[in-house]
């Protein structure tokens, strides 16, 4: 092979690109195309074998044995949405590229390993709808979920057509969940869906997030509109050789986005499930940062994510005594610290939602 086959091929270069692999991949890839692997996404991931979109098309392969070894835990392995570096001679994914973020549910069980649903999330659209289910707490745990996984949150008030005047009732959501953007829509009239199908910009990956019955299916069937026939089926064959048949999972939307659309992401009580202490305190974090204020102890403070999350039945009050203690430590420890180490700390703390506003403000 000359120097030249052994680089991302220029005529393969858009394709990616829409694909999402951005210029930051391809230099992290360079080492691995020195080594003659392609780039590819994962569109559906079963024990051991994975259906793959790559530059020239759809084909399936199976995970090196020695990435499986090196593997400290399940979220190491390749899941939908991951970019991998694989052999397109051999069938075989070889790496797993650096997440930009994932939407991890903490697993119910011993190990209390998080359990990583999808990788490279850039947009989480949280479903919720104008009858039962709207319900504002949850929608902050729907949010802290977002963030923890690096995806910017959209909200979608879906079912319009069941309220007389849901531009009321939006402006009372849109107070508690600036500054992410909040769109009304409506499968059945329809109303919304161009703006929702807006929400994702072409190259970037969306997932939907809410409990059953809010509408999510309706909303994929919206969204991907004529393209829905055109979903493939994935031939995946599996370590014993024999061939199953799956539907892809990261699918394309003709506005050049790309949705997840897992089975995993459908579970109602996405996150309330944390076994492990250390996915608890991840939450609780999570939630923390949905705190009206940045300091808030969670002992009584207005607008606190954490104890209307405890209200809610939804963590262990327990856990999050232990959190508080934690805290406690943190803060002790960080009294002892110069005014430059807590100026930077705060900064870290801000970030986040200046991130949040400025990727706003670029999209109008
Ligand atoms: P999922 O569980 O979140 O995937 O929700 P589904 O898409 O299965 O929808 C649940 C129910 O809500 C179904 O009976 C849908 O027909 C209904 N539904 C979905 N979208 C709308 C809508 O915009 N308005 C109304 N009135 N019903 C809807
Ligand atoms: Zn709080």
């Amino acid at each position: 092979m000359t120097q030249l086959d052994l680089q991302i091929q220029d005529q393969h270069r858009p394709r990616l690109r829409a694909l999402g692999f951005t210029p930051a991949r391809e230099q992290e890839f360079a080492a691995y195309s020195a080594a003659g692997r392609e780039p590819a996404r994962v569109a559906v991931a079963h024990r051991g074998s994975l259906g793959l979109i790559t530059a020239s098309g759809e084909t399936s392969a199976v995970i090196a044995g020695r990435l499986h070894h090196d593997a400290d835990s399940a979220s190491d392995l390749p899941v939908v949405g991951d970019w991998v570096a694989f052999d397109a001679h051999g069938g075989v994914v070889h790496a797993v590229l650096a997440r930009t973020g994932a939407i991890t549910r903490a697993a119910a069980g011993e190990s209390g390993d998080p359990q990583v649903l999808a990788a490279n999330v850039d947009v989480a659209l949280v479903v919720t709808s104008f009858n039962h289910d709207l319900n504002v707490r949850r929608l902050e745990r729907f949010l802290a979920l977002a963030h923890a996984g690096g995806a910017m949150p959209v909200v979608v008030v879906n079912k319009a057509d069941l309220v007389d005047d849901p531009a009321a009732a939006l402006d009372a959501i849109r107070s508690v969940v600036s500054p992410a953007p909040v769109l009304a829509t409506s499968t059945v009239l329809p109303l919304g869906i161009d703006e929702l199908a807006a929400s994702v910009p072409a190259g970037e990956t969306a997932v939907l997030l809410g409990t059953s019955g809010v509408g999510k299916s309706s909303l994929t069937n919206a969204l991907i509109g004529e393209a829905r026939q055109a979903v493939s089926e994935i031939r995946l064959d599996d370590s014993r050789g024999r061939h199953t048949t799956t539907r892809r999972e990261l699918v394309a939307l003709p506005g050049g986005g790309w949705l997840i659309d897992t089975p995993g992401l459908r579970v109602p009580r996405l996150w309330a499930e944390a076994d492990g202490v250390e996915a608890t305190f991840v939450i609780i974090d999570a939630l923390a940062s949905q705190c009206r204020f940045n300091d808030c102890a969670h002992d009584g403070e207005p607008g606190c994510a954490v104890e209307a999350a405890i209200d809610a039945g939804e963590i262990d009050p327990a856990r999050v005594e232990a959190y508080r203690k934690l805290l406690a430590e943190r803060r002790s420890m960080a009294e002892r610290e110069d005014a430059r180490g807590r100026a930077a700390r705060k900064a870290r703390g801000r970030a986040g939602v200046q991130a949040l506003r400025r990727y706003y403000a670029s999209r109008d």
